[in-house]
Formats: structure tokens, sequence, C-alpha cells
């Protein structure tokens, strides 16, 4: 299968001293869902930031649809269309007065016609259920409606594959689950995701495929079975096996569980398997 985005040899070195990515090769596949784990400094946010162009790599690259990126603005206008990152804190992305501008900036950059601005704009609103917030202004929303509106602005853009930034860090739990629901509508379209996160019971439940980072290394690329069932990895990372996994590693030791159907993946699929 070709990968739609993938990295190779990449390194990076803040103010020539600080080594936050070492040799990072990976590739991205369509419609894959991606959680990307590693602790605080482990290089997560840096190597996002080298996907979708916002900073070059000294060593190494990044390929988009096999054709090496470029940096001119140009380029980057065009990788950032198919390319979108929701970041960490959504007062870092946004900027204007109201929803509606918010969301309609990055359409308007991309110097698209007024009504194909305008259809995107209403598109996204749609999509995150901003509808009657065009007027509010962004920076006097909720934690979880600001989020709503950063998404909004990236899926405005209509991209290929989305990056999100921790994006569970700071909801509850109502919206953590408002948010899943967005994820796998985005899933369904084909969109690929790539997810950085604390969280392992959400990459456990949610992730094809899981990334660890550990002291800007890539150290491991695999399964979320492959990851959480190696027990020095996770040590090394600083990981702790998510619960669901831990109860069902327990009740197959104890012989009430069939490891080969496979570990459940909700409370639901366990009460299932039992
Ligand atoms: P993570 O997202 O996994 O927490 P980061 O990519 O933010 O990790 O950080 C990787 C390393 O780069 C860390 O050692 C961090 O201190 C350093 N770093 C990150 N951003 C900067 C910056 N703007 N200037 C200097 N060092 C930075």
């Amino acid at each position: 299968m070709k990968a739609v985005l993938e990295t190779w040899d990449l390194c990076y070195t803040y103010n020539g001293e600080t080594l936050a990515l070492n040799h990072v090769t990976v590739a991205f596949y369509k419609g894959e869902r991606v959680a990307v784990l590693g602790n605080n400094g482990a290089g997560k946010s840096t190597f996002f930031s080298m996907l979708n162009g916002l900073r070059k790599p000294d060593s190494g690259g990044v390929k988009y649809n096999g054709a090496p990126i470029g940096y001119s603005r140009k380029e980057l206008i065009g990788l950032r269309q198919k390319v979108g990152e929701v970041f960490q804190e959504a007062d870092r992305q946004i900027i204007a007065a109201t929803v509606e501008a918010e969301v309609s900036f990055g359409p308007m950059n991309l110097k698209l016609p007024r009504e194909e601005a305008v259809r995107r704009t209403s598109g996204a609103i749609r999509y995150m259920n901003l509808d009657g917030y065009e007027r509010r202004s962004p920076h006097c929303l909720s934690g979880g409606e600001k989020k709503r509106v950063s998404i909004a602005g990236v899926i405005a853009m209509e991209p290929e594959i989305l990056l999100f930034d921790e994006p569970t860090a700071s909801l509850d739990p109502y919206h953590i689950a408002q948010l899943e629901e967005t994820l796998e509508r985005m899933h369904r379209e084909g969109r690929t995701l790539v997810i950085s996160t604390h969280d392992v019971e959400f990459a456990y439940r949610w992730a094809d495929r899981v990334l660890v980072f550990h002291q800007g290394r890539l150290a491991a690329d695999g399964t979320p079975e492959q990851v959480f069932s190696n027990q020095e990895l996770l040590k090394q990372a600083c990981l702790k096996q998510p619960v669901l996994w831990q109860a069902a590693a327990l009740l197959a030791e104890r012989g009430l569980l069939a490891p080969e159907k496979g570990f459940p993946k909700t409370v639901k699929e366990l009460s299932r398997l039992l």
C-alpha cells in the first residue's frame, strides 16, 4: 500500500542544543487511526510540526503522496489543505473575532471563489454542531466549544489527514465522548487521523496503530496489542497498560477469557467474550 504521508530519518534540534527528533522514519496510510504516545518532552509536538511543514527538519524529510514536501509559501499552503492540525491549546489556534470568521479564515486564505468559501464554512459549522454560534466570540466560549471551533476551522480546509495534539487534555468525559463521535465520523469518511495523547485507555480502544516516542526516538510502531503487551517498552517510555487490558490479561491467565478471540476494547465487548 502507498503511504499518504511519510517521514524518513527525521532529525530536529532546537537552538542547536535540544535534540527533539532523532532519526524518525514512519509512514501513514489512508484511513488509519494512529495514536501517538510518549511522556512530556518525548518529541510528539515537534513531530507533528514536521508533518504539516510548520518546522523544517535539520536532516531527513517528509513526503506527501510519495513526493517530498517543499517549504515555499505556496507549497506550504497546498500542504496545509491536505494535512490539518488541531492544536492542543484552542487559544493558540483561534484568532478571529467571531466563530464564522474563524472557520472561514482558512478557505478565505486559499482564495477560493466566495461561494465555495461560504459553502465550506457553513458545512464545517454544521459538521461541528456550531449552528447558532456564528456571531459569537470564540474567546468567550467554553473549552469544549472552543475545541469544536478549532476543529471546524481545520475541517473547512477539507483535509485528507488530521493531526490532533492531545485533544482530550482539557475536556470532560461528556466532551471526550462527543469528540470520539466526531472522530468516528471522520474515520467513516476515509480520513487519516493521527492523535497524540497521554490517555492510554483512549489509545487502546480507538487506535488501529500506536506509535510510542521516547527521548525523540520512535521507540515502537505497532498494533495496540503489540504495544500494550510489551512491558519493557511501557516501562522505558513510562506508560501504563490500559485498565481493560490488565483486566482481560488477568481473566485470560485464569482461563476465563480466550486470548485468541482477541482482547476486548470496551466493557461491552468484555461482557460478550466472557
Ligand atoms: P512532547 O510534545 O512529546 O511533549 P515536544 O516535541 O514538545 O515533546 O518536545 C521535545 C523536546 O524539545 C523537549 O526536550 C522540549 O523541551 C524541546 N522543545 C520543545 N519545544 C521547544 C522550543 N520551542 N524551544 C526549545 N526546545 C523545545
